[in-house]
């Protein structure tokens, strides 16, 4: 039986709860998923997902509930299997731009400097077809629902991998992509693997597709 735990603190954890159990009824997998929210629920876990949402609002919360630094010994010294999305991406990462004065705080594991809020505010959320190709050379696009994301601007360790970048010929006016961020697209980095520490920009729990739970469940189990 594998426990998967997803950090409720803040944002969207029900969605990736629900996702997480369509994967593993998919893959005929005993998986039980639990909300994260003290660190006696976090040693439970053979992996975390840290879910979108807003990244100060959750480290805030984090760091108030004495997380912080169990949620650091549990990505870079246990080394367990953690997937970010979104927000959950900007807390994995050892580097944010864009940050509130005084910054935040983050967990850190993964060897890039992302870019907070890359392609503007709420209204300019977009929706971009990925081709991802650790899914299998004939899989389908993967729906990518991109809300006040965040870009990998910089890979800064070794050891870091590319797993997504935004498709060359993104339809910006059709993915609703202001044309004041024109300049923002085509390559920018969606999705990074550095070992044990998975991070996407963008919300496959928002989906319904859970090809990338599956993937990250099988991934987990060595298959
Ligand atoms: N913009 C948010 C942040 O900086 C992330 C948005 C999201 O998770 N959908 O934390």
């Amino acid at each position: 039986l594998l426990t998967i735990g997803v950090l409720a603190l803040q944002g969207g954890f029900i969605e990736h709860i629900n996702l997480v159990r369509k994967a593993a009824d998919r893959l005929k997998l005993h998986v039980s998923v639990i909300e994260v929210r003290t660190a006696q629920e976090l040693a439970r876990c053979d992996g975390l997902i840290i879910p979108g949402g807003e990244s100060t609002t959750i480290s805030l919360v984090a760091a108030q509930s004495g997380l912080l630094e169990p949620l650091r010994d549990y990505v870079k010294v246990q080394k367990k299997p953690v997937w970010g999305t979104c927000a959950g991406l900007i807390l994995l990462s050892d580097q944010a731009n864009a940050t509130k004065k005084g910054g935040q705080e983050l967990i850190g594991g993964l060897g890039v400097r992302v870019h907070r809020n890359h392609f503007g505010r709420q209204t300019e959320s977009f929706e971009a077809d990925l081709d991802l190709a650790f899914l299998g050379d004939d899989a389908a696009p993967f729906p990518g629902v991109f809300i006040r994301a965040p870009v990998v601007e910089e890979v800064l360790g070794d050891g870091v991998s590319v797993l997504a970048t935004l498709p060359g010929r993104l339809d910006r006016a059709a993915a609703g992509v202001s044309q004041a961020n024109a300049k923002h697209g085509s390559g920018d980095i969606v999705a990074v693997r550095q070992g044990n520490v998975l991070g996407t920009s963008f919300h496959p729990e928002l989906t319904g597709d859970a090809r990338i739970h599956a993937w990250w469940l099988r991934s987990i189990l060595g298959q």
